[in-house]
């Protein structure tokens, strides 16, 4: 399995585009400003797209992929995500007056978009790789997912505040190579992190406590004002011994 950071920031600005992962060739984990980068080739590939939950920063790029492939495809892209998720997509996007609802287009037997309900503790079996819906807490209903190739599994966070059924869920992966996890304000915001349901440097390396494996930990979702200081203060003195370095557009992780 290769899994491709196509962007991994908490804003925008040059050389910043906001969350998506791309897997193998025809999965996205969110839909972020980050999958306008992809060409039109790649972008007609994608048959399965993840939501962890509906802010703007995660599916952005969801109704212009859409509108983009419409037309050039012959069978849907399926939305996964949970009934809560689903619902504002339907109400706040794909309603005729924000954007078309591709879900009826061209017909409702053969629309392009289609729709796949997945609660937390649900898998979606797919070639090569099962992916979990894991617990996540945010403002609006959330989840992390676990990428499982079988040999080894990648964890998204997605956006979550501390949440000890996600590291309970963590620390039952027994093949757990690499957490990629949020930290999205530096310390000094820690008021508005803990309203927005965000992590801080202080705050996930108190968490990090509830870790039981060794994994390889890549921070995500810096908000850029603040994305050097959050490392640093990440990577102090930490009392961790984890190895904690910062996920970049265009790495690729392998499992
Ligand atoms: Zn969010
Ligand atoms: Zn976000």
């Amino acid at each position: 399995m290769k899994l491709q950071v196509l962007g991994c920031s908490g804003g925008i600005g040059a050389g910043n585009r906001t969350t998506s992962l791309l897997l193998n060739d025809n999965l996205l984990i969110d839909a972020g400003t980050g999958v306008g980068d992809l060409g039109f080739d790649a972008l007609v590939k994608i048959d399965h797209v993840f939501l962890t939950h509906a802010h703007l920063d995660h599916i952005a790029c969801l109704p212009l992929l859409l509108d983009t492939v419409a037309g050039s495809r012959n069978r849907p892209v399926t939305v996964h995500a949970t009934q809560a998720t689903i619902e504002v997509l339907q109400r706040h996007i794909f309603n005729w007056q924000i954007w078309p609802d591709f879900s009826t287009i061209p017909d409702s037997a053969n629309a392009l978009l289609r729709y796949q309900v997945l609660e937390t503790g649900d898998e979606v079996i797919l070639p090569g790789v099962t992916i979990r819906a894991l617990p996540a807490l945010h403002t609006v209903p959330a989840v992390a997912y676990q990428l499982d190739s079988g040999t080894a599994s990648v964890v998204f966070s997605g956006d979550t505040d501390d949440c000890t059924p996600f590291w309970e869920s963590v620390n039952a992966i027994a093949n757990l190579q690499t957490l990629i996890i949020e930290t999205a304000f530096a310390d000094h915001e820690e008021t508005l992190a803990r309203a927005s349901r965000h992590f801080t440097p202080r705050r996930l390396l108190a968490a990090l406590g509830q870790l039981r494996h060794q994994v390889d930990i890549r921070i995500t979702h810096l908000k850029p004002a603040d994305h050097e200081q959050i490392m640093l203060e990440l990577l102090r003195d930490n009392g961790t011994s984890f190895a904690i370095s910062r996920l970049h557009a265009g790495q690729i992780i392998t499992f």
